[in-house]
């Protein structure tokens, strides 16, 4: 049985405090914050850093292949807009070389950060004209930071490319499989994205299931910066 009281309990995305129990299963408890509507796992279910990182060890070489799909549709897009070499970033994920080549072989740069198995922050202190989050957002426990600082590594005008399942059916939840994973700890609705993009200024390209396509305005463009998250 679920209990829909609200709870006290902050947002790790919007820092709301209002956010309602959304779910209850043998594991973990989730919430659904009432302003970003983000779903979120219990902060004292997380698993500990060195179980997950080895579950992502294990999982290194699972959708390398949709990975590299997804990246080099991404590439298509943006030399549509633009035929100069790009700069771009891989965040969270890391490809494979095959990968990275084939990037390469289009004249453009990749990089590629992982705080577990490429973590290099000399690449958090530059920007990038396209940033590829593929399935990655599930996994920040507190996104804001994550959010706040792919922000930051945009140019004006860049592209942030997201691969993530959208949580569609709030009704459907409980037989949802993608939540069974406990390295999955954030949900995203569509509405999610509209606020964050709101937020901070951001356009919305597009978003459906798997893909969430964000523009960063180039110059006079950017009405309003991260720091309006941090007024809630
Ligand atoms: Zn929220």
């Amino acid at each position: 049985m679920v209990n829909r009281s609200i709870t006290m309990r902050r947002c790790p995305l919007c820092h709301n405090q209002h956010s309602s129990v959304f779910h209850q299963d043998r594991k973990r408890n989730m919430y659904l914050c009432d302003r970003c509507q983000l779903v979120f796992s219990d902060a004292n279910s997380h698993l500990p850093p060195p179980v997950e990182k080895r579950r992502y060890q294990q999982q290194v070489a699972k959708n390398q292949k949709p990975l590299k799909q997804f990246l080099m549709s991404l590439i298509l897009q943006c030399e549509q807009q633009s035929t100069d070499p790009l700069i771009g970033l891989n965040f969270g994920r890391v490809a494979e070389p095959d990968t990275v080549l084939s990037v390469e072989s289009h004249r453009h740069t990749l990089y590629q950060y992982d705080p577990y198995f490429a973590a290099n922050h000399d690449l958090l202190k530059r920007q990038y004209d396209f940033i590829c989050c593929y399935r990655v957002f599930e996994h920040f426990r507190f996104p804001f930071k994550e959010w706040s600082l792919l922000g930051k590594l945009l140019k004006p005008g860049a592209w942030l490319a997201i691969s993530t399942k959208l949580l569609t059916e709030l009704s459907a939840f409980d037989r949802w499989h993608h939540k069974n994973n406990l390295t999955h700890v954030s949900f995203y609705q569509h509405s999610t994205f509209e606020f964050l993009a709101q937020q901070a200024g951001f356009k919305l390209l597009f978003a459906a299931n798997d893909l969430i396509l964000v523009q960063k305005p180039s110059g006079s463009d950017i009405k309003r910066d991260q720091s309006s998250l941090d007024d809630v």
